[in-house]
């Protein structure tokens, strides 16, 4: 296989890689940030490969391009038979029509790691929210982030709110009687 890329281009891919963060992504992050939320990056202690991760809302957020992950692609249950009728393009995914097997079947792969990625997250008791691309537009992206920052407050909120862990002790805790009497 040949190496078409320039250096400029292959330097972009590069760093890409790395997990710089992808236009729409930087968007999320940018709302964020001026709105006073401080997030983290790739996080390797957290599982699933969230793009940004709120520990202390226990939220872990996806933004994810129209394209590459198939936004309302809804792909038919046939497995390897899957053949190109069986797939629609949406109006943000349009899936080319030369080589279509191969785009439909990486889309899948795509969507398919996805949804293992916010179930583990799910199962470790993380908040998972997704965000579109075509969520992002200009005209759209307030009334986006306004709704994901209330899924990020309401998580907090319920994570406050899960009972306490009852004290087991023998011996009397005097700290533990003092918060009681303050209470
Ligand atoms: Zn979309």
């Amino acid at each position: 296989m040949t190496d078409t890329m320039t250096p400029e281009q292959r330097h972009r891919c590069m760093s890409h890689i790395k997990g710089k963060g992808t236009k729409p992504e930087m968007k999320v992050r940018r709302w964020l940030w001026s709105h006073g939320y401080r997030y983290r990056l790739n996080v390797k202690s957290v599982p699933g490969k969230p793009d940004i991760v709120l520990r202390p809302y226990r939220t872990a957020l996806f933004v994810n391009g129209c394209f590459w992950h198939g936004h309302h692609i809804r792909m038919s249950e046939c497995g390897d038979a899957l053949i190109r009728e069986d797939v629609e393009n949406s109006a943000c995914c349009k899936i080319p029509s030369t080589n279509r097997e191969f785009w439909v079947s990486k889309i899948r792969r795509n969507q398919e790691r996805d949804l293992r990625n916010y179930s583990v997250l799910q199962e470790n008791g993380w908040q998972v929210i997704v965000i579109w691309e075509c969520q992002l537009k200009r005209s759209k992206i307030e009334q986006t982030m306004l709704r994901v920052e209330q899924l990020i407050n309401s998580n907090l909120i319920s994570i406050y709110q899960k009972p306490p862990v009852p004290y087991s002790s023998s011996e009397e805790n005097p700290m533990q009687i003092a918060a009681e009497d303050n209470s």
